[in-house]
Order: C-alpha cells, then sequence, then structure tokens
C-alpha cells in the first residue's frame, strides 16, 4: 500500500525486494496498492488481499512481505485471507539485523527490539511461542514453558515472561555499554583515533572493514585484545594506528524503536574522529541511500564528524552513475572492496585525515640576568 507516487511505491518496493532477498529469501512477484490510508482490516483491502492470495496460490509463495507496519490485527487478517506467513517490513530488517548482529551486545539489542516488536502481536492459539520468536535468537534459559500463574491464560503468561526477559536484556546491555564506554575512554586516553564505518545495508562495510585491516598490520595487544569484534586495529601507510569500528547498516524507514535499540552502534558515529560513509556504487540511485544516511549521522549529532565519502563495488558501477555521484560529491573516492581498486587512495586519505596527536610543546625561554 502506498499513498506517495507510483515511482516512490516502486523504489521502496525495489529496496523491500533487496532487503527479503538479503535475509535469504527469493522474491516471485509484487503488487502495490494506491490508496489514501491503509485499509483497517487487512491493509490492502478485501479485493487487493483476494488477488494477493491468487497470486500466492498460483506462485507458490511461502510468504509475503509488506512494505510497512502492519498492526496486529491487520496481520492476522491479511493472513487468514492470503492463507500463508504474512511479514512486513520492520520484521524483515529484524530478521536481518538479527543475522548479521556479531557482538554480544548487537545480538542482545537484537532480541530486545524483536521482543518488543512481537509484545503485541503474540497470539492466543496455534504456534508455541519460542516459533513466534523464530527460534534461535537470544539465549533462552532453561527449556519449556515457565508454570501458568494463578488464573493466567497462556497468552498472558507469554506475555509475562517476555517482558521479565526484556529488562534482564536492557540490565545486559547496561553494563555491556559500561564496559564499552570504558574501553573508549582507555583509547582516548592512549590517543588512538578513531574511524568509524557507516552506510547502507550491503554497501560493502564488512568487506572494506576487512580489506582495511588486511592491508594494516594486526598485532593484538591488551588495550586491543577484549574489544567488541567489529572495532578492529589498524594501521596507515605511514604506521600510525586507528581503531575501525563497523556500525549497524542504515536502512530507510528503520522503525523508530529500532533507531533507539540501536543508538550504542552509533554513538560509535558520533564519537569517532572519522566517518568512512560507504555507498554502493553498483545501485541505480545511490543518492537516496547517502542522504538517507546523512539524515541518521545528524540524528545522532555525528554531522561535525570528518567524512569521507567511499564510493564502493567500482568493478560493478554504471559509469553514468559515477559520474553524477561525483559531481554531487566531489571529494568522494571510488574504491572497490572487491579487487581492490582505490584501498591505497583510501588509505593515505584516512591518514590525512585522522587527527594529528597532540604535541607538547617545551619553550626554552633564554634568559638573561640583570
Ligand atoms: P555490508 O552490509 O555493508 O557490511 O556489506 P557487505 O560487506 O556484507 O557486502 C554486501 C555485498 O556486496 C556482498 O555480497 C559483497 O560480496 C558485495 N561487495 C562488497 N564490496 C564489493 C565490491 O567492491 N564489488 C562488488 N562487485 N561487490 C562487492
Amino acid at each position: 500500500w502506498t499513498d506517495g507516487t507510483l515511482e516512490e511505491a516502486e523504489n521502496s518496493m525495489a529496496e523491500l525486494a533487496a532487503l527479503a532477498e538479503t535475509a535469504g529469501s527469493e522474491v516471485l512477484d509484487g503488487v502495490i496498492q494506491r490508496r489514501d490510508k491503509p485499509d483497517a482490516a487487512t491493509y490492502i483491502g478485501s479485493g487487493k488481499a483476494k488477488e494477493l492470495r491468487d497470486i500466492v496460490a498460483s506462485t507458490g509463495a511461502d510468504t509475503v512481505v509488506c512494505d510497512g507496519e502492519l498492526t496486529p490485527g491487520q496481520l492476522i487478517q491479511l493472513e487468514d485471507v492470503v492463507k500463508v506467513k504474512v511479514v512486513d517490513r520492520t520484521a524483515l530488517i529484524l530478521d536481518i539485523f538479527a543475522q548479521h548482529a556479531k557482538s554480544r551486545e548487537g545480538k542482545a539489542q537484537v532480541s530486545l527490539a524483536q521482543m518488543q516488536y512481537m509484545l503485541p502481536r503474540l497470539r492466543g492459539w496455534g504456534q508455541s511461542l519460542s516459533r513466534q520468536m523464530g527460534g534461535g535468537g537470544s539465549g533462552s534459559s532453561g527449556g519449556g514453558m515457565a508454570t501458568r500463574g494463578p488464573g493466567e491464560t497462556k497468552i498472558e503468561t507469554d506475555r509475562r515472561r517476555i517482558r521479565e526477559k526484556m529488562a534482564k536484556l536492557r540490565k545486559e546491555i547496561a553494563e555491556m555499554k559500561k564496559g564499552r564506554d570504558t574501553k573508549r575512554q582507555e583509547r582516548k586516553r592512549h590517543q588512538v583515533p578513531s574511524v568509524a564505518i557507516a552506510g547502507y545495508t550491503n554497501a560493502g562495510k564488512s568487506s572494506l572493514l576487512n580489506r582495511l585491516t588486511g592491508a594494516g598490520v594486526l598485532v593484538e595487544n591488551a588495550l586491543f585484545a577484549t574489544l567488541d569484534p567489529t572495532v578492529r586495529r589498524a594501521q596507515t601507510p605511514s604506521g600510525r594506528v586507528y581503531t575501525l569500528a563497523d556500525t549497524v547498516g542504515f536502512v530507510r524507514h528503520l522503525p523508530h524503536h529500532l533507531v533507539e535499540a540501536f543508538r550504542s552502534t552509533m554513538e560509535e558515529v558520533a564519537d569517532a574522529d572519522l566517518i568512512l560513509h560507504v555507498v554502493d556504487g553498483s545501485h541505480p540511485e545511490p543518492e537516496t541511500q547517502l542522504a538517507a544516511v546523512r539524515e541518521v549521522i545528524v540524528s545522532v549529532e555525528a554531522q561535525n564528524v570528518p567524512e569521507i565519502v567511499v564510493i564502493n563495488k567500482a568493478d560493478a558501477a554504471d559509469p553514468h552513475v559515477l559520474q553524477r555521484l561525483l559531481r554531487r560529491e566531489p571529494h568522494a573516492i571510488v574504491v572497490s572492496a572487491r579487487s581492490g581498486t582505490g584501498i591505497d587512495e583510501l588509505l593515505k586519505l584516512i591518514d590525512d585525515e585522522l587527527p594529528r596527536p597532540a604535541i607538547e610543546l617545551h619553550v626554552l625561554v633564554p634568559y638573561t640576568r640583570g
């Protein structure tokens, strides 16, 4: 469903399809419904829902993904019509984040956001809680359901259990954040400059991180040994040491409570000495992604941190798109994390942009007697 132009809807749908593929799905077909507002019952309206049911039947799809956030009621009613699982954009994004979270804190943040999303959507019948939670996820303590309290329905028990888990997770996250702050301060005190890699999901942030740290010397020492796996130590060609932190990929229309949940990794961005803003040069419209990421950078008050725009995937990019992008971002650098093109140049740029260590000046004042 959309209330915007057809073009906007098509772009958003193309992104949704890419997201679904990132999550490991095969996308079979798409339907756009234009209305002033979503249908209260089935989100897309009963006529369109029936059309969708036929598409599902003829393609053999096992899931319908909606571009937006559906109310719990809409989700159930649409599922009743199309007879397969219905997932909305929020759930899909949560799923991708769950697959990509690497650090303990990141995983905890995703679990928390998933539970927050799940809480009002629990159904009182059918699937067990663990199946509805998508399996895996957070390390559940002890098998089976908690015993039901007196007069409590199954759904109430489930809700209570989830709330308890959420409270526990929040506490754990607060603890982990303390540890991270300490480490960050320690790095600051040792004057290790930090570089944060930001960018849209799938822009090639992890690939670039691997490229950059692979090119430098990886030396473990006490200061870095216990760091989050997504913060790595790297070295510029001139031998200066810095940290390189990967961040969660941005997505347009990031659900609001997710923005809150992921503020922790965004903090790395606001705190960094330099942002490597990675853009997927092979995308037909990288400008929209660039703008979306800039918006998030401003929202975490990181707009004053120096930024290098890194246009990645040069090997797969359309030269016209690259030219257009370079006219808009004349200081950007074009690289390919895959082939290594432009990486040496980028390393030099990083070297130039990193803050110089403060130099203590000892001034000898000549002094004459008399
Ligand atoms: P992230 O989500 O931003 O961390 O992106 P990844 O590093 O996981 O990369 C996303 C996809 O883009 C992967 O399939 C990579 O293999 C691919 N990729 C990354 N860098 C390049 C590149 O320079 N050229 C091409 N053609 N593909 C790339």
